[in-house]
């Protein structure tokens, strides 16, 4: 285990949180898959490192957990039925922009879905899952990150034609599809405590 991975750890914890660390992320997703059981209901957000690269997501889908997830659907109705499943589900999974050795989760969002889905009590158990790519030293590491490397490559993944999306660098815009709306720092566990997160000493998604 690298050293950073061990400060944040013992952060999180003194923060806590619920945390454990895997070798890879087949060992981490293996782990999630023995503990949701096929009755839970299993909400996403948008993340690349909760539905691409990890492959959770299709192997719940695939042994038939109930599963709401917005990018699957198309109609403004459809998301709105999304979101509102994801936010009451049973479990929740998602990644993270950044956490800071101190221990602390920094997300950014453009529609708020997963921030309003990671602060809710209603579920069961929010796993948050993140490679070693997403610790920083700090608050302002953080923004630093998200601003310039996670907010540029997820406006283009969107398609969503942002000054960072061309220059890889944010330009604190207004565009209409600005995707940096809201920021959520997560300071300590909730009274509720559900949240646990998986560290993976990989990278994973950005
Ligand atoms: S404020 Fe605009 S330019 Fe800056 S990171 Fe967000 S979307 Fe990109």
């Amino acid at each position: 285990m690298d050293g950073n991975i061990a400060i944040v750890m013992e952060s999180l914890e003194k923060n806590g949180f619920k945390v454990e660390f895997f070798e890879n992320r087949e060992d981490m997703k293996n782990r999630i898959l023995s503990e949701i059981d096929l009755s839970e209901t299993v909400g996403f957000g948008g993340s690349v490192s909760a539905t691409k690269d990890t492959g959770i997501y299709s192997k719940l889908k695939e042994r038939g957990n109930r599963i709401f997830y917005h990018s699957t659907v198309k109609t403004p109705e459809e998301k709105d039925a999304m979101f509102r499943g994801a936010v009451l589900s049973d479990v929740y999974i998602t990644s993270v922009n950044a956490i800071t050795l101190s221990g602390e989760l920094v997300n950014i969002d453009a529609t708020g879905n997963r921030l309003a889905a990671m602060l809710s009590p209603t579920h069961d158990r929010v796993y948050v899952i993140a490679g070693k790519n997403k610790i920083v030293k700090n608050y302002e590491a953080a923004l630093l990150r998200i601003k310039n490397i996670v907010a540029p490559k997820n406006s283009e993944r969107l398609g969503f034609n942002n000054p960072c999306a061309k220059i890889g660098k944010c330009m604190d815009c207004k565009s209409d599809k600005r995707i940096c709306n809201a920021t959520l720092v997560q300071n300590r566990q909730m009274f509720f405590g559900n949240t646990i997160i998986y560290l993976v000493n990989e990278s994973m998604g950005y």
